[in-house]
């Protein structure tokens, strides 16, 4: 067993992609990618208040106008979206794979008088860890993208839908990646989503991973590699697995050029 010192010198090793980091194309792999360094950096890297102001109310207005109450948030990181919606008055469960994460979302609760229920859990086996049912399960931040498999995202939307209730709705957003794959990475949308000081962009670019580069002010770099999942293909599972409706939204709009957008936002409904 490590000592704690041992413990904490592990927690803020480096991250590590060997000698061939695109060959790295593993669902497993966001356990040790977002290291102690990169989630301290999380939130100079997303910056809430730039991103609440890009993304307004649209999520908390989609929830309410369904009726929701009680939401699960699958994919906390630092806790900006569970914070948000506790703030919104909806009972919030906030889970994720990440112990990291889940600490520093506690801690961003904690500053701003709230206490987080939080969970560790792996999407793939959610309902292991989680119990209750639902009215909503947000999944946000690009954060879908972390599966690599077919088969990891089928278990996963699945585990997502029996955690809804009947009439559930489950919300995913993603990156643009067709207009990447399709027409190359457009500089203009190098700080979506992130405070201006850090940039982030496609360091490579293939059918199965898009590996993006988060440079800091202070020159200090992370990576993430994920999958870049077409728009179509992420819909198409989503009713594969039961969802009955999904409408997608472009930027938070209903319309928009397939190209524009930076992220989708896909509304799921189970009935
Ligand atoms: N939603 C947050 C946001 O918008 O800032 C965090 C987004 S971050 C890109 C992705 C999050 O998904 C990380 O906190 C990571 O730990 C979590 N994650 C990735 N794959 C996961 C899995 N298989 N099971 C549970 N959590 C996972």
């Amino acid at each position: 067993m490590p000592s704690d010192a041992e413990n904490s010198l592990l927690e803020y090793h480096p991250q590590q992609y060997g000698d061939d980091p695109t060959s790295i194309r593993d669902t497993d792999k966001y356990t040790d990618e977002y290291v102690r360094g990169f989630v301290e950096k999380w939130d100079e890297l997303i910056d809430w208040d730039q991103r609440m102001e890009s993304e307004g109310n649209f999520f908390i207005e989609e929830l309410r106008k369904r009726g929701v109450r009680k939401v699960l948030d699958v994919a906390t990181g630092t806790g900006f979206h569970s914070v948000r919606l506790i703030e919104a008055g909806f009972e919030v469960v906030s889970a994720d794979g990440s112990p990291y994460m889940l600490a520093k979302a506690f801690e961003n609760g904690r500053r701003r008088g709230h206490v987080l229920r939080t969970i560790q859990a792996d999407w793939r086996w959610l309902n292991r860890d989680v119990t209750g049912r639902f009215d909503a399960v947000i999944c946000l931040g690009n954060s879908f993208t972390h599966l690599f498999s077919d088969r990891d995202r089928r278990k996963a939307l699945a585990e997502f839908y029996s955690a809804l209730k009947h009439d559930g709705v489950l919300v995913i957003d993603q990156r643009n990646y067709d207009s990447i794959l399709d027409h190359g990475f457009d500089s203009k949308h190098q700080y979506y989503y992130c405070g201006d000081q850090v940039s982030a962009r496609p360091e490579h670019m293939d059918d199965g991973l898009a590996r993006f580069c988060y440079q800091f002010p202070d020159g200090s770099t992370y990576h993430l590699n994920m999958f870049p999942l077409r728009k179509q293909y992420t819909i198409d599972l989503m009713r594969q697995v039961g969802f009955q409706r999904v409408d997608t939204y472009g930027d938070f709009q209903e319309t928009y050029h397939e190209a524009d957008p930076d992220f989708f936002v896909h509304v799921a409904e189970k009935c």
